[in-house]
């Protein structure tokens, strides 16, 4: 599998050949990927470490329900990311002025467009936030709170890279995050995506020890599934995600993977109708910082009327997701 290298927030911090940095992929800035892919330590492992490091996380039992409820054919779920400047303050010494007010264009202008959106449609959403978003930017809670509708869920403190952290430090970090969304919004986050979908061997662990109902970053299907851990059954589902459904680096118009926008239409469209077509689900990620802007806010305004027209829905906030398909399936 080979990935170019996009973008201008390079982990300094990582210094590893792998990073899956501010919705980009980045492994290395060769043409095939070939060259540069010198080091391969799995070469050297025997079978059993190899299926121990595979199996640390995997995809159990699908928790695909035999109905979702009122008849609907497929869930809908709307994530948007309120990431903001979060990701250039975490990352750089120097933080980019001109990143950080890019970033700022979802406080001040992105999240009410999308928020409005929902709410003339009566679209129920989740909001995975760095609380840093919140701390930099507090009357974000009255926007999205304002419909009663809607779910906060944690998206890291500062969007930190887990895979760079000791399982100390990365545990802090959600803990820091969920007691402060707790305090911002009144009610303890059930939810956890990790920034960049950037988990880390240990970040299982943390969020089964604080108690999640669920985690929505791993990409091992496209129905809900509960993740096991060394082979055994956690009882934390996972609602998956996918890089073809989240904005953030097909719409950087500075990347080499730049899409238009009403490309991306057909292909969310494409998904969602095959996910109406097999009564799955369609999970669509976005950020207010990027889909907010004029020319990206018709195609979502798009999307949900395509979806609507098809009728027999379920528009859902990822917890009811998670709480109904553990439900159904006698989690
Ligand atoms: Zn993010």
């Amino acid at each position: 599998m080979t990935f170019k290298m996009v973008r201008q927030f390079v982990p300094a911090l990582l210094g590893t050949a792998l990073g899956v940095v501010a919705g980009c992929l980045v492994v290395d800035a060769t043409a095939d990927g070939a060259a540069a892919q010198t080091d391969q330590p799995g070469l050297y492992l025997d079978l059993d470490e190899i299926r121990a490091i595979a199996d640390r996380v995997r995809a159990g039992r699908s928790l695909q329900p035999a109905a979702w409820p009122n008849g609907a054919r497929v869930a809908v779920m709307m994530s948007f990311d309120v990431d903001n400047d979060t990701i250039t303050i975490a990352r750089n010494a120097e933080p980019s002025i001109g990143a950080m007010s890019q970033g700022e264009y979802g406080a001040r202008v992105g999240l009410r467009r999308v928020v409005d959106l929902m709410d003339r449609h009566g679209i129920p959403a989740s909001f995975f936030i760095p609380a840093v978003s919140l701390v930099l930017r507090p009357e974000m809670v009255d926007v999205i709170q304002a419909s009663g509708r809607h779910e906060f869920a944690v998206h890291g403190w500062i969007h930190e890279l887990n895979s760079a952290l000791d399982a100390e430090t990365e545990r802090d970090l959600v803990v820091r995050a969920t007691n402060y969304l707790e305090q911002a919004t009144g009610r303890r986050p059930v939810g956890y995506r990790a920034p960049s979908w950037d988990f880390s061997p240990n970040t299982l662990d943390i969020i089964r020890g604080l108690g999640f109902l669920y985690d929505s970053s791993l990409m091992a299907d496209d129905r809900p599934y509960e993740l096991l851990q060394n082979g055994e059954p956690t009882g934390m589902v996972e609602l998956p995600v996918e890089w073809i459904l989240d904005d953030a680096p097909l719409m950087n118009p500075r990347g080499n993977s730049y899409t238009p926008p009403r490309e991306l239409l057909q292909v969310y469209i494409d998904e969602f109708d095959k996910a109406y077509e097999e009564g799955t689900m369609f999970l669509l990620t976005t950020h207010p910082h990027v889909i907010g802007h004029r020319s990206r806010m018709v195609i979502l305004e798009e999307l949900i009327d395509h979806i609507k027209a098809r009728g027999d829905v379920w528009f859902a906030t990822h917890e009811q997701v998670a709480r109904y398909v553990k439900e159904q399936a006698g989690l």
